[in-house]
């Protein structure tokens, strides 16, 4: 057996462990199960990838991130370790295709979405599988008090029964002491051992700022620090209102949210992770799964739902290790707009009857029928056709989704796949029979291996070029070759999906538990509660606030955020610092605008520049000249 460190300088081309990703692996090959608590970015995936190529067998990898699963597997691919993902996107021939390859052929990842697990036909297949283990990612999703419960998590424990031996390891960057305890529980952990780094970033500063202008503090500070930044707002509108405004004021800004096509959205992260445009404005659809490491910058315009939310979007800045902020920019409206969202999540009984009804009726599916069928969720398309408001069917199809009928997915793009079903020599025959279809059919054989086996992702316009046939005609051919039983052909998709997991309940037969809606309801109460004190606490470091939240006793101040810093700067204040001079001098070497020299002070220090700026006009010490710059006067 190879140790762990070889594997890690053979695959991953690294020389050492972070913190932790050791321990945590020789956990697994001693055969714990095994609880892993690492910030987001800390290096998760290494702690089950090595372990699993140490050892005989597949790992499976349960995780409910269908984008990152593929991008997982892609990665896997590019270091010829053969990996598969199962998700609720796949046909049920795909699907069987693919746990066939489990079972018999040499993989060692299969990635897993939870819903999956469901079926006869998984149990079976996985019985037959030479597990080495189970990797369970988000693993707070199993627990009803994390803030991401997902029901078809608690199912991972039945795949145990199949293999009492094997152990499993859990990881999370979001969990409190409740939800970690209610992992393994749920997880049925024997013979457990639990790793914990702190949850604190010492270069991440956290600063909270109370404002009514939250757009030119956003653009003062997206000038002072020329660095790659993503800035979160809460609506799609609001994404692109202020790229424009960062863009009119010459930073180099994107936007990106859910609603924008695959092809859109791919060409936005590219730029932004190229350094082409500096600044991503986003909506939370934006993040996961984005390994840039210098983001300087990490902005919220508005109050994120929970500490966690936004302990995990504050932490994409300074994943490199380097000085980074975590600015939130808040006002009283923001308070009262979280007031108005909790309300919202939780809709009536009757309106979820009401938008459960709604759904069925759009997908003509017939009561008792279903089960595991998927279907692209057009909630704009649906909400018009029934005269539902978005919002009231978003939250209602949560809350469906929470008592385990349902799993959504997020737009996702799958390209599209092709499986031959026929032997070599068939389709041979009828190549020669059908001679207007051999350039495309040869063209396949030629630039894709392993179509005999195994679904292969192709790509029509590649197709299209190399047959001398334009995309459509060649998605036309495909289809048509489908249709002959010559091929499987999965077209790409790029849009929001929804599984049915389990038969169709009638509306009034739809059960929504009174206790998990009141517990729920509680649970997100006490994460909004939270929020307000994480902003309003003006006594407290920034970072031990949020430490404490998710159940850390041993902290220090970080000397870093506002609220240290402020502390710091009363301390100064006391030896009388004087900005007037500090201004004076600045403008003696060179005039400048209003928003230049306010630029070149620390952020906390805006409002105080601002007001001995003032009074330094009052006093008509300082005067504008004819380009609006100031100088001395
Ligand atoms: P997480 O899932 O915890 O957010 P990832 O597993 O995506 O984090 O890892 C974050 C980044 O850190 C990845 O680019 C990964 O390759 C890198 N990384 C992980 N472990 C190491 C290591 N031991 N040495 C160097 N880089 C590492």
């Amino acid at each position: 057996m190879n140790s762990p460190k070889d594997i890690l300088r053979q695959y991953w081309g690294y020389g050492e462990f972070r913190p932790l990703q050791e321990d945590i692996i020789q956990s697994v090959l001693d055969g714990h199960d095994t609880l892993a608590l690492l910030p987001t970015g800390g290096g998760k995936s290494i702690c089950f990838q090595v372990p699993a190529m140490c050892m005989d067998g597949i790992c499976i990898v349960v995780s409910p991130l269908i984008a990152l699963m593929h991008d997982q597997v892609q990665r896997l691919r590019e270091k010829n370790i053969p990996a598969i993902a199962i998700t609720s996107t796949m046909s049920k021939r795909e699907t069987d295709i693919a746990f066939d390859n489990c079972v018999y052929g040499k993989i060692k990842f299969l990635y897993l979405s939870p819903e999956r697990l469901q079926s006869e036909l998984a149990r079976v297949r996985i019985s037959k599988m030479n597990v080495s283990f189970i990797a369970v990612d988000e693993a707070h999703c199993i627990s009803q008090w994390g803030y991401d419960f997902r029901p078809p998590y608690t199912q991972i424990a039945e795949i145990r029964e199949l293999h009492p031996k094997v152990p499993v390891l859990a990881l999370t960057a979001t969990a409190t002491k409740q939800v970690a305890d209610d992992i393994c529980s749920k997880l049925e952990f024997k013979n457990e051992k639990r790793f914990t780094q702190s949850f604190a970033r010492h270069n991440i500063a956290y600063v909270v700022r109370k404002t009514e202008d939250k757009n030119s503090q956003l653009f003062r500070l997206a000038e002072r620090v020329q660095a790659p930044g993503i800035v979160y707002v809460r609506n799609r509108r609001k994404t692109q209102e202020i790229a424009l405004l960062l863009q009119s004021s010459g930073i180099p800004a994107t936007f990106y949210h859910a609603g924008l096509t695959a092809q859109d959205r791919r060409k936005r992260q590219e730029e932004w992770l190229s350094n082409r445009c500096r600044v991503m404005v986003a909506t939370n659809a934006f993040g996961m799964g984005i390994d840039k490491p210098d983001v300087r910058f990490v902005v919220h315009m508005d109050l994120p739902d929970s500490p966690e939310a936004y302990f995990q979007e504050a932490g994409r800045a300074g994943r490199d290790g380097a000085e980074s902020g975590a600015i939130l920019f808040w006002n009283e409206a923001d308070i009262n707009q979280l007031e108005v969202n909790l309300r919202q999540s939780f809709p009536e009984l009757k309106d979820i009857r009401r938008c459960w009804q709604a759904v069925s009726n759009y997908f003509q599916i017939p009561v008792g029928s279903g089960e595991g069928v998927t279907r692209i969720f057009d909630l704009k398309k649906i909400s018009t056709t029934y005269n539902l408001d978005p919002v009231l069917l978003f939250h209602s199809m949560k809350i469906i989704e929470r008592e385990g009928y349902v799993a959504l997915a997020d737009a996702i793009n799958q390209p599209s796949r092709v499986h031959v079903r026929v032997s070599n020599q068939e389709l041979y025959n009828y190549e020669v029979k059908n001679q207007a279809d051999e350039t495309l059919l040869k063209a396949m054989l030629r630039m894709y291996g392993g179509l005999f086996e195994s679904y292969v992702r192709i790509s029509e316009a590649d197709l299209a070029r190399k047959s001398g046939k334009s995309p459509d005609v060649v998605a036309a051919d495909l289809k048509r070759f489908d249709q002959l039983g010559l091929i499987s052909y999965e077209p790409r998709t790029d849009q929001p999906l929804m599984t049915l997991l389990q038969p169709r309940p009638d509306a009034y037969s739809l059960y929504i538990s009174p206790a998990n809606l009141a517990e729920r309801r509680k649970a997100a109460e006490t994460r909004v509660e939270a929020m307000k004190n994480f902003v309003r606490d003006e006594t407290q470091c920034r970072q031990i606030t949020l430490l404490k939240f998710f159940g850390e006793t041993e902290m220090k101040e970080c000397g870093k955020c506002d609220v240290c810093k402020k502390k710091a700067g009363d301390a100064k204040k006391k030896e009388k610092l004087n900005l007037e001079e500090e201004i004076l001098a600045v403008l003696r070497n060179e005039q400048k605008t209003v928003n230049e020299l306010v630029a070149m002070f620390p952020l906390e220090l805006n409002a105080d520049v601002n007001t001995a700026l003032r009074k330094l006009l009052d006093r008509e010490v300082v005067g504008f000249d004819k380009l609006r710059k100031l100088r001395i006067l």
